[in-house]
C-alpha cells in the first residue's frame, strides 16, 4: 500500500478553511505559473470532500475533485488559492514539483485503487 499525502491535512484548519497564515499578500513563487500547470496536470481522482467555498472571495470553487501525482493529493480548489490568494504550499511538495521540472507524473488506474 502506497502512502499518499493529502495536502488538505496540512493546510486546512478545519474541513473547509485554509489556515490564515498560509495565505499571503504577495506572490510567493517566481515559478508560480509552472507550479499551477503541475497542479492542473495531476491525475484526477474521486471526490472525497464536500463542496468548497472560498472564504476570501466567496467564489464557489467547484468541482471538489482531487488531483494526485502518486505521492501527493490536492483538491482542485488548491489552484484557486494558489492563483488568487498566494497560498503557501508544503515546502516538500514545492521541492518535489521543482525537482520533476514541473512535469506531473501520470498515475495509473491500478495505482489509484491502491490509495486509501
Ligand atoms: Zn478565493
Amino acid at each position: 500500500m502506497k502512502k499518499i499525502i493529502d495536502i488538505s491535512h496540512l493546510i486546512l484548519r478545519n474541513e473547509n478553511e485554509i489556515k490564515a497564515e498560509l495565505l499571503h499578500d504577495k506572490v510567493l513563487y517566481q515559478d508560480i505559473e509552472s507550479i499551477v500547470s503541475y497542479l492542473e496536470s495531476g491525475t484526477m481522482t474521486i471526490s472525497i470532500s464536500s463542496p468548497f467555498h472560498c472564504s476570501k472571495c466567496d467564489d464557489y470553487v467547484a468541482p471538489c475533485s482531487h488531483y494526485t501525482d502518486g505521492e501527493w493529493l490536492w483538491g482542485v480548489w488548491t489552484v484557486h488559492f494558489l492563483k488568487e490568494h498566494n497560498l503557501e504550499l508544503p515546502k516538500k511538495f514545492v521541492e518535489k514539483i521543482r525537482s520533476l521540472k514541473y512535469k506531473c507524473p501520470k498515475v495509473s488506474e491500478k495505482d489509484l485503487l491502491e490509495f486509501s
